[in-house]
């Protein structure tokens, strides 16, 4: 199934994200985690990608398998920065076989390897080359991309991120889904900002249930998002507590995300990180507002 089938229907709903082993050995504990997760019936699941291309089969496995076995419509990420066409053909082609339909389109971020050298010789520079391709490729493919409430760590203002971002969904995206963030005016703001720019595909906004203090600093650095006074308390308060904090993260997740219904936003993805008892909770927590 499409996913803008799924947002059409404008239905309150949840969907998770996951991400695939790094390795074989890790497989099958990732693949029960997703199952598990699978179990409770989300809109949808999404599965990342290893920008370095390391994890991309397991991408499709994980995906394939969530489909085939529960039913659940699912996403697959693909980045291209640092892949070559030919590399970039073949995971179209593969994720053709696998049946999967929803590709989320990333540039992935740059690797060190390629800092500093001449981006006149990469094969991608931008998200928006991968989308076409997607496009050229398959007429029917549902294509995502990412977009930044906060703006992109690269960009200089959001003036121009915004303007890119209208040049992706130019090329062929049916919906964006939001880096994470943790005060929902900012997202209300960028709303209200992208509407203005002429962009008008659904935007699903991704919120991270911060379940343990370590994981805060590790979330803020690689997405650059604000911290709101209110959830730095609450990390001082109960940072040291693991149950007390866990418990205060799936609250905090959870309060955020009925503001966003309360607010017109339809279908929420949870980056659920392979944490089937902290997904289980959010949806428990949601079941008179979403249904059981
Ligand atoms: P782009 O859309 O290319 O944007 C990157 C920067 O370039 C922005 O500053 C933008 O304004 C600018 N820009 C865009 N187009 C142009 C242009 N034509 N000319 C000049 N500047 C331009 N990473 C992974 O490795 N695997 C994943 O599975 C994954 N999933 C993600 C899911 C979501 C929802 C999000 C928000 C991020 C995800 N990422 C993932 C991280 C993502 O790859 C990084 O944030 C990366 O740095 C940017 O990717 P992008 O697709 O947004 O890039």
């Amino acid at each position: 199934m499409k996913l803008t089938e799924i947002f059409e229907k404008n239905k309150l709903s949840l969907s998770f994200e996951v991400f695939p082993p790094k390795n074989d050995t890790a497989f099958e504990s990732v693949k029960h985690a997703t199952e598990e997760i699978a179990k409770l019936k989300p809109s949808f699941m999404s599965v990342t990608y290893g920008a370095g291309g390391g994890t991309s089969k397991y991408t499709l496995d994980i995906a394939k398998n969530i489909k085939q076995t529960y039913g659940v419509p699912t996403l697959a990420h693909l980045t291209c920065v640092s892949s070559t066409k030919d590399t970039v053909k073949q995971r179209i082609e593969d994720i053709k076989a696998a049946g999967i339909e929803n590709v989320m389109a990333l540039r992935g971020d740059i690797p060190s390897e390629l800092e500093g050298t001449d981006r006149s010789k990469w094969d991608y520079t931008h998200a928006v080359e991968l989308v076409r391709e997607l496009r050229e490729s398959c007429a029917d493919f549902c294509i995502g991309a990412a977009c930044y409430p906060e703006i992109h760590p690269e960009s200089s203002n959001q003036r121009e991120d915004i303007k890119y971002l209208k040049e992706k969904v130019d090329a062929g995206c049916a919906f964006l889904t939001t880096q994470m963030f943790f005060d929902n005016n900012l997202l209300y703001n960028f709303l209200y900002k992208i509407r203005e720019a002429g962009i008008t595909v659904p935007i699903i906004p991704g919120i991270m249930p911060i379940t343990n203090a370590n994981q805060v600093e590790r979330a803020v650095k690689l997405s650059g998002s604000f911290v709101p006074q209110r959830f730095k308390a609450l990390v001082d308060k109960f940072g040291d507590t693991p149950d007390a904090m866990k418990q205060a993260g799936i609250a905090y997740a959870t309060d955020q995300i009925i503001d966003l219904f309360a607010n017109g936003i339809t279908n929420v993805h949870v980056y659920s990180m392979n944490k089937p008892d902290v997904a289980e909770a959010i949806r428990n927590n949601l079941s008179d507002i979403i249904g059981k």
